[in-house]
């Protein structure tokens, strides 16, 4: 960050008073702008025994799979966020089920919040940041070419946790050491 969003001048880092972490403060009004983490809701669609996946037509990993999910929106829910984007990336119309795995990613502030999600029809097309979407079963899943380690690790619990018909809410913290 730059520049103050209420008045246009510069920014610095510094540790407010009272507080205990650098923020970027305006040197002119004194507004202090806070940064926090992001949320990525999604949904794990689900037909039978199979899964909704998603080969992404943009940026970060184009070309690679991942289940229908992106940033939430002010004023949603994290079910309607998950909600809204399976349908705008995969046009799809599913019931959700519950929620399923919970990721936090520190070194990058993301946090992703998964459901599973019961297709209500099979009328699902790719939506404009999808180049496809296709159910897979377990066989067929393209292990090497999935987007994201949330993803891996989402199917990686699902596939197991069917086996034993059981799906508790799945918490894992990926964190990397910084360089
Ligand atoms: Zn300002």
């Amino acid at each position: 960050m730059k520049f103050c969003s209420r008045c246009g001048e510069t920014v610095s880092q510094r540790i407010p008073e009272g507080d205990t972490k650098p923020r970027y403060v305006c040197d002119v009004c004194d507004r202090i702008h806070y940064q926090n983490p992001r949320i990525i809701a999604g949904c794990l669609p689900i037909h039978e025994d199979k899964v909704l996946l998603c080969k992404r037509a943009i940026n970060p990993r184009a070309g690679m799979w991942t289940i229908p999910a992106g940033f939430m929106e002010n004023n949603e829910t994290i079910s309607q966020g998950a909600l809204r984007e399976t349908a705008e990336e995969a046009n799809a119309n599913v019931e959700i089920l519950d929620l399923y795995t919970v990721f936090s990613l520190p070194h990058i502030s993301q946090v992703y919040m998964f459901f599973r999600a019961r297709l209500t029809d099979l009328n699902y097309t790719a939506g404009d940041e999808t180049i496809e979407a296709r159910l897979f079963d377990e066989s067929e899943i393209p292990w090497d070419e999935l987007a994201f380690p949330v993803i891996t690790q989402t199917l990686e619990y699902y596939f197991a946790d069917r086996k034993i018909d059981s799906f508790p809410v799945r918490t894992l913290d990926i964190v990397y050491e910084s360089r």
